[in-house]
């Protein structure tokens, strides 16, 4: 296992998807935040700014191999073809694994705050190997975007997943957890849940959000809504558990509906072919849902098998 670096290697991880028109602004500021940690003697003068373009289709990836060619400080590589901002964070990350000792993933379109990552390192140099970027506040946000983003982080959490409230995907990694996170084989990628599966020791370190310097969002209400959907797939089978749930739900209910209809049937009050009707449409009701959620129960056992998560990991060893 690598030793932890006093003066780390630090890889900031950047993805751009058709980004041009902020990447020259913020390509600035990234390295002004990397050169003033690496004169202080916090990270190394290795350190490097890592673009992930993500198959844009715009000027971006000629801004990235003019900025290379610049400065050695700059580096780029590019997807094939446009994959999702996950997708092109973990390229990204495992790209930086063998060559850093530490990564900082952040937007480039300025809305993290840049100045966090100071912050970020003094606390991986006081002995975390995860350091998650936590928003301070959402007042930048719409009054539906924070509402919906809550209740999604609460609705994780009580599914049993583990979230870091109000963490997007700004945070620090070391190169020992990437080793880890490799062994994550999965194709469905929620980032943020995954971490905190990996373990190791972690705090949080907070920011101010800011709006975008220019472009704009290329997470409109459908991508959220499907990376949402993604999270609590990938990380819970408790939506299935609550097929079961209800299943036996609806068949007690249908039980009591039974006894109903029966004590109906002798009263003489029911018309003729009613009872047995409603008794069978409420009894195979039930029994579908049940017979649905024990198959759901068999499916979600399937797909945490394929997805081959390492059953143990180790952070240390004398
Ligand atoms: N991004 C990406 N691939 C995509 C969509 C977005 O790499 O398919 C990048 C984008 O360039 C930005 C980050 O992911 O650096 C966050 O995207 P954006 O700012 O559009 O999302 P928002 O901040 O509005 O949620
Ligand atoms: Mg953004």
């Amino acid at each position: 296992m690598k030793e932890r670096a006093s003066v780390p290697v630090l890889y900031i991880i950047v993805p751009c998807y058709n980004e041009q028109e902020v990447l020259p602004i913020t390509s600035g500021q990234f390295l002004a935040q990397l050169q003033s940690m690496a004169a202080s003697g916090k990270v190394s003068a290795q350190s490097k700014i890592l673009f992930v373009d993500d198959g844009s289709r715009d000027g971006t990836w000629d801004i990235i191999t003019r900025l290379a060619a610049d400065d050695a400080r700059f580096a780029g590589i590019r997807q094939s073809r446009n994959r999702g901002h996950q997708n092109a964070v973990l390229a990204g990350l495992m790209e930086a694994k063998d060559r850093a000792d530490i990564t900082i993933s952040i937007d480039c379109d300025g809305q993290d705050d840049i100045s966090a990552m100071e912050k970020m390192v003094d606390e991986y140099r006081a002995g975390s190997e995860i350091v998650y970027g936590v928003r301070s506040s959402r007042r930048t946000d719409t009054f539906f975007k924070r509402f919906t983003a809550q209740s999604f982080y609460r609705l994780l959490r009580h599914w049993g997943a583990e979230v870091v409230f109000n963490h997007a995907d700004y945070r620090l990694v070391s190169s020992r957890v990437l080793e880890a996170f490799a062994d994550f084989h999965e194709v469905n990628l929620f980032l943020r849940g995954m971490f905190p599966l990996v373990g190791f020791k972690s705090t949080c370190v907070s920011y101010e959000r800011h709006e975008r310097i220019a472009g704009k969002s290329h997470y409109p209400l459908a991508k959220m809504l499907a990376l949402a959907f993604d999270g609590i797939t990938s990380l819970s089978v408790k939506p299935v558990r609550i097929i079961t749930m209800l299943g036996i739900f609806v068949s007690l209910l249908s039980f009591a509906g039974v006894v109903w209809t029966v004590i109906d049937y002798f009263l003489g009050e029911s018309v003729i072919g009613w009872a047995s009707t409603v008794c069978i449409v409420c009894f195979i009701g039930g029994v579908q849902l049940v017979s649905l959620g024990i198959l759901g129960e068999y499916i979600g056992k399937i797909y945490l098998e394929v997805k081959a998560r390492p059953r143990y990991i180790i952070s240390e060893r004398t």
